[in-house]
């Protein structure tokens, strides 16, 4: 027989799969099973993708794998990685790292085996860490690039990236990485709960009826849809619903997977599975070490678990028998990954719940617009405390329990807050209530100016302002780490008043300390809590009987708090100012959520939202907690631009390490005009490949330079979305390997969010 195998290369000029005769002890393997294989003169850990009768290649030629590892993987899973490759635009070899056993990714050519050596992986810390806004020697940059791809031995790692044994240490204490003894006795995870988690014995009748459909789905014989989408305001009882679901997945002999934004903003639901279903359930939470994330995939790949609970990359779980997908918060913009291969959990587990006639289950508060136009739908309209409330007796209270909104505009308002937030947190303090409190972010940068001559601290690396950490006495960059101190004077004019700008999470808590002395102000925000310091965070504010939580986007993820009694939006509309089609999209989910946090216990609550146009659209149906609404009114708006779900987007940016076209900046008078770069050059390459009927492109437009790297970008607009990733791989390919542009690289984003 012969193996067709995919070499787990990240070279993107080495593709397979290539052929090997399969004789003795490695007759037997099947497809997904990982070969180490003669390549040259080297070796190369594949995946076999086909087993066939003969090869194109004369028997003398075909080469005979060396050995075959032990784990392996379903075949149904090596066609979704080879179809994420398709679909994302990215190698085979990457669509595979997807799918394999943690620790094989591209490249690795070790097996994870029992050695006893010090290894060390990647936190979910330490990935942000890499995005900016942490401060990073070299070394440890390069250390943490390099774990970003798999976890290595420290050995190794000290080896190729300079950083050794006590960096490596020093950036654990940090909570970037995890460093782990690789032989251990199998540990299980821990997870801790934070918030309610009370037994429910019995459900609602809207919960029966929502279970049913899902039932109806999994038992269904004939070919059918069977996507649901689940939508339900917070406290409706949804997690409920997801676990019955999960629970009969497993009486009809079948597996689930249970996708969940970050692990680390929502313990609660994922430790409500380990309750219910003990030893079946593994869990993939971010701050595994890579020993660990490793056994909780062999007890996967086993059987002895049968269900998985995990942010995106669980949707490739190695599980067989799938019979439910479940894509809780389905909103969350945490499905999408970032990093190559830019695939979207969301889509993945559409195609896997297809291919194995699995139920996909969407459940959110403010679902998206995609999913309500797609999704056969069934709701949870009222809050499950709904019943038993009093509350503060606002003028009109909303249906479904959920919390009266109101809206303050901000224009002419000096300061951070309107005198009704004042208010209401003023109230929060004499009852001594619970309050959580939302700065937008991106209307929030600190920045540093000049009042003199005006001149504002950028990166040197990317076209961005220096943040001010006023604690730390720094500033940094945001995107690529590149800290400095904070200047006592300007470097071009010597003024010494050099002023801050704008109002960051710090000035803000020492505001809010004033307001609500003495009560706690908890502040959560990913720069002052790196590692674990979030979930610790979350349960102070929990535990505490009165206060204050204020952060950023985070606050309004999926806590359940119950005795909160007022939320706070601050700048609500900071999100609608960006250039893009899902900016309502965004800003609403985001009020609309933090509104679901407030007001859940018997003391009732309420919401302020502070904006500067408290009239925008998307505030307004937020305020009204109408999601319907909301999303009716998009899809007519994305139908008449041809914007999802109506059409597909691709993104197309490439970039260039060498001078281009930057985007003029100062406002002096010597305006120049600078030639076009390697990066529009290549772009304009692209653009002109891309040739087909239905697919119009835009662009090439400047980006902000990031990480020293310009950058020119095109947006490629497709009615048809095979067609539309067609022609951009067609064309990227033939661009990325022409001589002409070898300076460039290029970074493809399917559904850009
Ligand atoms: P959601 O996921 O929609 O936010 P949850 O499933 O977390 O809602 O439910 C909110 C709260 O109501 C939880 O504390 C949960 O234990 C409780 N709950 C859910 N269903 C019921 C029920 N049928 N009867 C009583 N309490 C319930
Ligand atoms: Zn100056
Ligand atoms: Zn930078």
């Amino acid at each position: 027989m012969i193996a067709k195998v995919e070499p787990l290369t990240p070279a993107r000029a080495l593709r397979g799969p290539f052929d090997y005769l399969l004789a003795g002890a490695l007759e037997g393997v099947g497809v997904g099973a990982m070969l180490v294989v003669p390549f040259g003169s080297r070796r190369l850990l594949g995946v076999v993708v086909e087993v066939a009768e003969r090869s194109d290649l004369p028997p003398e030629r075909l080469a005979e794998p060396l050995a075959a590892l032990e784990a392996d993987v379903p075949a149904e899973l090596v066609r979704l990685g080879l179809w994420v490759a398709q679909e994302y635009v990215t190698t085979p070899a990457r669509g595979l790292a997807l799918v394999l056993p943690p620790g094989t990714g591209t490249g690795a050519g070790r097996r994870m085996a029992a050695r006893r050596s010090l290894s060390a992986s990647i936190t979910e810390a330490g990935r942000r860490a890499l995005e900016g806004g942490v401060r990073l020697g070299e070394r440890q940059r390069a250390a943490l690039e390099s774990l970003r791809e798999q976890p290595r031995r420290v050995s190794a790692l000290a080896r190729d990236t300079g950083c050794d044994h006590g960096g490596l240490r020093r950036l654990e204490k940090r909570g970037l990485v995890a460093l782990e003894q690789a032989l251990e006795e199998s540990r299980r995870p821990v997870l801790r709960g934070v918030g309610a988690g009370a037994v429910v014995t019995g459900m609602t009748r809207a919960q029966e009826e929502a279970l049913e459909e899902v039932v109806r789905r999994m038992d269904a014989r004939e070919e059918r849809d069977r996507r649901l989408l689940l939508r339900g305001v917070t406290g409706s009882g949804k997690t409920e619903v997801y676990l019955r679901a999960v629970a009969a997945a497993l009486r009809r002999g079948r597996s689930a997977i249970v996708l969940v934004p970050e692990i680390a903003l929502t313990p609660q639901t994922a430790s409500r599975f380990v309750e219910r279903f003990g030893d079946s359930v593994a869990v993939l939470h971010s701050r595994l070490s890579a020993r660990e994330r490793y056994d909780e995939w062999s007890r996967l790949r086993s059987g002895e678990a049968r269900v998985c609970v995990g942010p995106r990359s669980a949707v490739f779980a190695p599980l067989t028998e799938l019979g439910l997908i479940v894509v809780d918060e389905e909103h969350d913009g945490s499905y999408k990954q970032e990093g190559d291969p830019r695939y979207d959990a969301r889509h993945v587990a559409e195609r896997r719940a297809e291919a194995c006639g699995a139920v996909l289950l969407a459940g959110s508060a403010t679902p998206r617009p995609e999913s309500v136009l797609r999704y056969e739908r069934v709701e949870l309209r009222e809050r499950i405390d709904s019943r038993s409330k009093g509350g503060t007796a606002p003028l009109c209270n909303p249906p479904g329990g959920l919390p009266p909104v109101e809206l303050v505009g901000m224009a002419g308002v000096s300061g951070p807050l309107h005198q009704r937030t004042r208010d209401a947190l003023d109230e929060v303090r004499r009852r001594k209530e619970k309050a959580i409190v939302l700065l937008n972010r991106r209307g929030w940068s600190n920045y540093l100016s000049c009042a003199e001559c005006g001149r504002v601290w950028e990166c040197p690396n990317c076209d961005v302002t220096l943040v001010l950490h006023r604690a730390a006495g720094r500033m940094s960059c945001h995107h690529c780490g590149h800290a400095e101190p904070v200047p006592r004077s300007c470097p071009d004019c010597g003024s010494m008043s050099v002023s801050q700008r704008g109002l960051g999470t710090e000035q803000l808590g020492a505001e809010l300390e004033r307001l609500v002395a003495p009560l706690p102000v908890f502040r959560l925000d990913a720069d002052t809590a790196p590692g674990g310091g979030i979930d610790r965070t979350l349960q102070r504010f929990d535990s505490a009987p009165a206060g204050v939580l204020v952060g950023t986007q985070m606050v309004a993820k999926g806590h359940d708090f119950p005795d909160v009694t007022l939320g706070v939006v601050l700048d609500a509309d900071a999100t609608l100012r960006f250039p893009d089609f899902r900016a309502d999209e965004r800003t609403f989910a985001l009020v609309a959520q933090l509104a679901g946090r407030s007001g859940r216990g018997s003391r009732g609550g309420k919401v302020v939202v502070q904006a500067l146009d408290p009239d925008a659209r998307a505030l307004r149906h937020a305020a009204e907690h109408d999601s319907e609404g909301f999303v009716a009114g998009e899809l007519e708006r994305r139908a008449a631009l041809g914007y999802p779900p109506y059409g597909n987007l691709i993104r197309v940016v490439c970039s260039s390490g060498e001078g281009g076209a930057q985007p003029e900046r100062c406002s002096g008078e010597h305006r120049t005009v600078p030639s076009p770069g390697p990066e529009t050059a290549a772009a304009e390459a692209v653009r002109r490949l891309i040739d087909a009927p239905g697919v119009a492109v835009l662009g090439p437009a400047p980006l902000f330079r990031l990480k020293g790297r310009h950058r020119a970008q095109l947006v490629v607009k497709a009615a048809d979305r095979s067609a539309g990733i067609a022609a951009v791989r067609s064309a990227v390919e033939s661009v990325s390997s022409s001589a002409e542009h070898r300076g460039a690289s290029y970074a493809v984003d399917v559904d850009p969010q």
